[in-house]
Formats: structure tokens, sequence, C-alpha cells
């Protein structure tokens, strides 16, 4: 059976060393309790919570998946007391509004608790994850009526949220949505129409269940410019607002599925139940893009969650397995074979995953603080500048983060040889439960499009100059930091190749829109790269000031890891820049009907 323990020292790392996000944060309104100690205590809790009660229930969650039985869903034994913990500890409110109930703890700590949460357990954490979107787009949109009605449950965690987009016709293209509104003289609506895939559409751990769902209303425009967003409770409240009248809203069936499978996965048909508007008619998907881009970093962050635990599984195996000697003679003599750790292809897989694990993690840190920046610092400006940034950030997180997630877990069970294909292991999990965040929450595909058409466009190409200009200064004031100068040097050459690329692609998307859909996925990854490098270099450059202090290990492996990113996985840019460069036609000109 896997294990894990919570990277609680490599989190302080980068939160109070790398980011030094004590200042920064304790300087925001609202957070100058925030002190380093208070940190640490909140991390050290929530790992606790999560290594002890909430892990050991992820194989079982699998093997006994969500059951379904006359509308009803049953999750996986445990789930529901692991669920009452979680709540009752106030975990899934850390960062949300006081006057709802939450705590008003910088977003930031609660992106270092959501990584925890979806190593220990994904499917487990996809049931507050969509609460906390749920709570955000209520919050950013509603009238203060349905805020003051549905937020503080919701908030409790007594009550959870759902994200009702897709039907069977409409997926990615969210203009083809059928599902109707229509108008009631009470002034709410009566929603008709079924979606599909509904992540914890029907469930047993919550007493209401709180969809957020998007439909047309009567004579709308076509496509997107005339979709609605509604709340639509299963439970309608009463005066007391406890639950009660159910609504015309039911679970169909729950999907059979490769992975998450302590997730329900529900459809949901909709039969005139009753609806309230959230936020103005027809701008239904800009209000649900407040609850959608808070996924999509959440979902990015499951990349991260099942690196890291499937790095830890990996490595203590390589130390225990024996298999072979080492090339340069035996390092264990005594013993029947040396560990596997001794061979340097199981080292590249280990590496490959610490790598990238441990530079996304500073990327998502650095990113939550600047959600926090934008939502919170005094000076507007400053406040649109993290705003661009985490924008720009978003669809890079997403898709980086899942794509290698995937990668990396299939490398770790890689390292468990045969032993990695067979469930008790638990390595075959993982790579199941990390292929789903490449899909939904729009797929990696889009999250690229998403990047080159419209991020590096908006604005005359406001937020790539921003973000450029900040590597470009960072570089600038490394240049006399001497010890630095050998990692710096290929990082400079990624920032050199990003920028010309970019340059290159912008002007070639001008002329010809299939040029930018060919480049997508490719510029993508090159994008992550470069920023995971940035991120590589600043940690190498603050262990190296530290190298000869109390923990030297620690430091030690950091820069040597650094080196393994930089000299090791940076280097892929290359290709995909060629590949890049190579142009749409290779894909485009082949007729259809050759395919
Ligand atoms: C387990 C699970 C849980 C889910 N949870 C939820 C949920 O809670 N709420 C919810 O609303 N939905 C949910 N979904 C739905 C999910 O978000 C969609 O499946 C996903 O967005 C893709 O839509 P689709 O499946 O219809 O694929 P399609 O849209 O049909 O896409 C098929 C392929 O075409 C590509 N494609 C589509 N359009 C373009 C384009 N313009 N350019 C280039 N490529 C394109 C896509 O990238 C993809 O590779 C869930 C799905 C699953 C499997």
């Amino acid at each position: 059976m896997p294990s894990y323990r919570a990277p609680i020292r490599d989190l302080q790392f980068v939160y109070h060393e790398l980011l030094n996000a004590d200042q920064t944060l304790a300087s925001l309104p609202g957070f100058e309790e925030t002190t380093a100690d208070l940190v640490d205590a909140i991390l050290e809790e929530g790992a606790k919570l999560f290594e002890q009660k909430i892990q050991p229930l992820n194989q079982l969650g699998d093997k006994q998946g969500c059951r379904f039985e006359a509308g009803e869903v049953t999750t996986p034994d445990g789930f529901k007391e692991a669920y009452n913990a979680y709540i009752e500890g106030g975990w899934g409110s850390l960062a949300v509004d006081p006057e709802w109930g939450g705590q008003g703890l910088p977003e930031t700590i609660s992106f270092m608790l959501e990584e925890m949460l979806t190593s220990a357990n994904v499917s487990f954490s996809l049931y507050p994850g969509l609460t906390r979107g749920a709570i955000s787009a209520i919050n950013s949109h509603a009238d203060d009526e349905l805020k003051a009605r549905y937020l503080p449950k919701m908030v409790e965690g007594v009550w959870s949220g759902t994200m009702c987009l897709t039907e069977s016709q409409a997926g990615t293209d969210l203009g083809l949505v059928r599902t109707k509104a229509e108008p009631r003289p009470d002034g709410s609506y009566g929603i008709t129409g079924t979606k599909i895939f509904i992540t914890g559409g029907e469930q047993d751990l919550t007493e209401n269940i709180i969809h957020l769902v998007l439909a047309r209303l009567p004579g709308s425009p076509e496509g997107i410019k005339g979709i609605s967003l509604f709340l639509v409770p299963k439970f309608l409240p009463d005066d007391d607002n406890e639950p009660a009248q159910r609504n015309h809203v039911s679970c169909g069936a729950i999907e059979q599925k490769m992975g998450i499978k302590g997730s329900s996965t529900c459809v949901l048909n909709f039969d005139n139940a009753q609806g309230f508007l959230i936020g103005p008619e027809h701008r239904g998907l800009a209000c649900m893009f407040t609850m959608m881009n808070a996924e999509r970093l959440a979902i990015g962050i499951q990349g991260l969650g099942l690196g890291e635990v499937a790095y830890q599984n990996a490595v203590a195996y390589a130390r225990d397995r024996l298999q072979s000697r080492a090339a340069g003679g035996s390092a264990a003599p005594q013993l029947s074979a040396d560990p596997l750790l001794v061979h340097p292809d199981i080292r590249r897989m280990l590496l490959t995953t610490r790598a990238y694990n441990e530079g996304a993690r500073a990327v998502a840190v650095w990113t939550a603080v600047n959600i926090d920046l934008s939502h919170r610092h005094p000076d507007a400006a400053k406040r649109a500048e993290a705003d661009d940034l985490v924008s720009l950030i978003t669809p890079v997180i997403k898709a980086f983060f899942s794509d290698y997630g995937y990668e990396t877990t299939a490398l770790c069970q890689q390292v468990f040889g045969g032993h990695g294909y067979i469930s008790e292991w638990g390595m075959e999990q993982f790579v199941r439960d990390a292929r789903i965040a490449q899909i939904y929450e729009g797929t990696n595909g889009v999250q690229a499009l998403d990047l080159v058409r419209r991020k590096l466009f908006i604005h005359d190409g406001r937020l790539p100059d921003r973000f450029f200009r900040l590597l470009a200064d960072y570089i600038e004031q490394q240049r006399t930091n001497q010890p630095l100068q050998p990692y710096l040097t290929p990082f400079i050459e990624a920032l050199n190749l990003l920028r010309d690329l970019t340059a290159w692609l912008t002007e070639q998307g001008s002329e010809n829109p299939n040029q930018l859909g060919a480049a997508a996925t490719d510029y993508l990854r090159i994008f992550a790269l470069t920023t995971s490098a940035w991120m590589w270099l600043r940690m190498i450059a603050v262990a190296l000031e530290n190298r000869d202090g109390n923990e030297v290990d620690f430091y030690r492996s950091k820069i040597q890891t650094g080196g393994f990113f930089l000299g090791r996985l940076l280097p892929q840019i290359h290709a995909l820049n060629m590949a890049v460069r190579s142009g749409s036609d290779l894909l485009m000109d082949m007729r259809d009907t050759d395919f």
C-alpha cells in the first residue's frame, strides 16, 4: 500500500525562503496576522489529517468506487467520516471571506494544502474543491439575498457546490448548450435539460447540493453570448434556511471510468427545476469563469500532488528492491544484488519527477501569492499587474502540470517494473487518476489555445510583455552573482528563445490562424519549461547562499536537482522550438480523405 508524507520542508522553503511570502502577504490589508509560525502550524496540522485520515482511503476508494442505486450515490466507505473531519477542521474555508464564515487567510496557504490533499486522495479532494469554486462564483456575482442564503452553509461545508456546464452535444464548445431557463412570475426560473459528467452531482457527504448551471433564456442570442448562469439547489431551503422541498433535479446515472473512482461523475436531469439567476442575463459564461479559473489552477495542482506521492513511493521502492549490479562495480557486495537506486536510468526517472515537482511547486505558490496581491494590494496598478500574471499563467499551470503529472506517475510506475502494473502497490492507480486532469476543465489542447490565441494578444500583448520583463529583470539582478553564472546561461538562452518564438508566432498567427493552433501545445510547454527554469534559478540562488549552514543536505540536493532540470529537462525547448517553426502546413496540407 502506498504511503505519503507531506513535503512540509519544501513548502516552507518555497514560502519563507524563496518567495519571502511572510513579508509580502503580511503587508496586505487583512493578512497582518499571517505570521510564519501560523503558516507552519497550519501546514503541519493539515498534513496530519491528510496523511492519517484521508490518504488511507485512497486505494480503498479506487477499489470500491461510488455506487448508484435508485437515484442515490454512495461514496466509498470512510469518505463521509473523513469529510466530516475535514469540514469540522475548517479546511475547506481557509481562504474564504470571514463575512460568510471563512477564516480569511491568504489563498497561498489554501494552495499549499490543496497540493497535500490531492497527493493524499485526489478523488476526495474534488468534493470540497468544487464547493470552493462555486463559493467564489456566488460571492463574486450573485445578489446579496442569494449570498446570504447559500454561502454560510457552503462555507461551513454542510452544503456542497457543483459546476454544470457539459451536455452531450456541448463539451469544449459551450455555445452549444441547450438547457433552457423559463422565467417564472416570482422572479425565479424553471430549468430544463440534461447535464453530463457532473463531478459530485450527487453524493452522500452533504445535506444539500448547490448546482451552478449554464442555461439559455427564451429568445437569447445563439452561441456563448446567449448563456446565463443559474443557481439550482437540490433541496430548496425553508425560512430557517434548512433543506426542505426537493427540487426537480435528479441523478440519472453515474459513469464507470478509468480513474478517480471515488469521485462521482453524474448525469443530472433538470425537469423544470427552480433556479435563480446569478449575474446579468446572457453573461453566464463570464460569471462561470470565476469558478472555471479557480478550478483550472486546482486541476493543475492535481498533477503536482500525484507526481509528489508517486515520487515518494518510487524512491522508497528503488532503495529496497535489489536487482543487478551497479555498472561501475557492486555498491552493496554483502547483498544478493544492488538496490535499483544505483542504476542511472532509475535515477533519470526519479530526478525527472522530482525536478518537475519542485519547479511546479514553486510556480504554484508564486502564482498563489500573485492571486493574493491581485485581490488585496492597496495600489490598483500592482493589483492589475498581479492579475495579468495570474491570467497568463493559469492555462500553463493547468496543462503543463497535468501533462507532466501523467508522464511522471508513469515514470514512477516504471521504477516498480511489473510490480507497478499490478494494483497492490498503488502505482497504477496514480497513473489512472492523473489522466483525467489533462481532459477535464477544458482539455489541455484548449488551454494551449487560450494561451496562444487569447493571452498572448489581449491588451496589445501586455501580459507576455510584463512576464518577460520580470524574467529579464531577474537576469540583470543576478549578473554579478558569480556562483550562479553557470546556471544563468541556459536560462538566458531559454528566455531569448521564448521571446523570439513569441514574436514569430504572433506575427505568423496574425496572417494565418492555423499557425497558432498548430503551435499551441508545443509553445505552451516551452513557456512552462522556461517558467520552471526561472523558479529553479531562484531556488538555486537561495540554496547557494545557504549551502554551508545547518541543512547542508537539503540545499545541496536542491542545487543538484536544479542542475538536473536546467541540464537535462530544459533542453526540450530546442526540439519543441523547431517543431513549432515547422509551421501548420505539415498538418493542414493532408486532405481529410487521406486520414
Ligand atoms: C471524470 C470527468 C469529470 C468531469 N467533471 C465535469 C464537471 O464537473 N462539470 C462539467 O461541466 N463538465 C465536467 N466534465 C466534462 C469535461 O470538462 C469535458 O469532457 C471536457 O471539457 C471536454 O469536452 P468533451 O468531452 O465534450 O470533448 P470535445 O469538446 O468533444 O473535444 C474532443 C477533442 O477535440 C478537441 N477540440 C475541441 N474543440 C477544439 C478546438 N476548437 N480546437 C482544437 N481542438 C479542439 C479537444 O481538445 C479534445 O481533444 C467532466 C468530464 C469527466 C470525464
